[in-house]
């Protein structure tokens, strides 16, 4: 069944046409890979489907629901809950052990500290990330930091991961081990993925690709493999 649908969406800044009439849907422990040359519309599909970007034409829906037309407060509470993200570096807090940046986004919902750092220390083990709970993000590798990121997105249990060049800080070898856990931890727990990277190999780890140039779909291949 599908999770997170975007219709027809359009997306302008100025006279530039960032988003042309994008159509595209992600199902349950599907994932997506977008991918396109510089400039083509990329982070804005992935902004606009995590309701960071308003479309100015179109829906994103989320399990049927329209989020697009959510105010503010709504939106940035559902983006909390049901949609997790990761970052290309630079998104954990570096005064924070590990296990407290997981469990981050647990405490901002209102999960006691205790319980929390409970729940984000199970995310470790399956992130191949035992032993480092008590680590500081100065003191780990940046294949480490990645896997604590990811951890820390999937920790609320979420509808949608974004990740948005998650492999573009990491050496080849470091992306792929990064990815595959990506991947299939993700899908492991539910969710979808939508993922923006440049490298075709990071890509190739998804279930699909799409491609996009000039704000629009240019085209559109299945994985088998995955
Ligand atoms: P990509 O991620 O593929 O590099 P983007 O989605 O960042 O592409 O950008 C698509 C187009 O929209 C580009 O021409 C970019 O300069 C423009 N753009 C993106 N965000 C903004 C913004 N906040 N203000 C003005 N132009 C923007
Ligand atoms: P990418 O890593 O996808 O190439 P960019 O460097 O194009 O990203 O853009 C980085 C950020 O800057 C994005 O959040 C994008 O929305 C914003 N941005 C891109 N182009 C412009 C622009 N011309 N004016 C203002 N903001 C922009």
């Amino acid at each position: 069944s599908t999770v997170l649908a975007g219709h027809g969406l359009t997306k302008k800044y100025g006279s530039t046409t960032a988003l042309d009439g994008v159509d595209v849907e992600v199902g349950e422990r599907d994932s997506l890979a977008v991918m396109g040359p510089s400039g083509s519309g990329k982070s804005t599909l992935l902004h606009t489907l995590a309701g960071i970007v308003r479309p100015d034409g179109g829906q994103v829906l989320l399990r049927g629901d329209r989020i697009d037309s959510l105010g503010e407060n709504r939106l940035s509470a559902l983006r909390r809950k049901r949609f997790g993200f990761v970052f290309q570096s630079g998104q954990l807090l570096p005064e924070l052990p590990a296990e407290e940046n997981v469990a981050l986004p647990l405490m901002l919902e209102g999960v006691p500290r205790g319980q929390a750092v409970s729940r984000a220390r199970r995310w470790f083990a399956p992130l191949g990330l035992d032993g480092l709970e008590k680590r500081r993000p100065g003191q780990l590798s940046g294949g480490q930091a990645q896997r604590v990121a990811i951890a820390r997105a999937l920790v609320v249990e979420p509808d949608v991961v974004f990740a948005d060049e998650p492999t573009g800080a990491l050496d080849q070898h470091t992306s792929e081990e990064v990815v595959r856990l990506l991947t299939s931890v993700t899908r492991e727990q539910g969710a979808a993925l939508v993922m923006v990277t440049h490298d075709a190999d990071v890509a190739a780890h998804c279930g699909r690709i799409l491609q996009v140039r000039d704000g629009r779909i240019s085209g559109h291949s299945q994985y088998t493999a995955v």
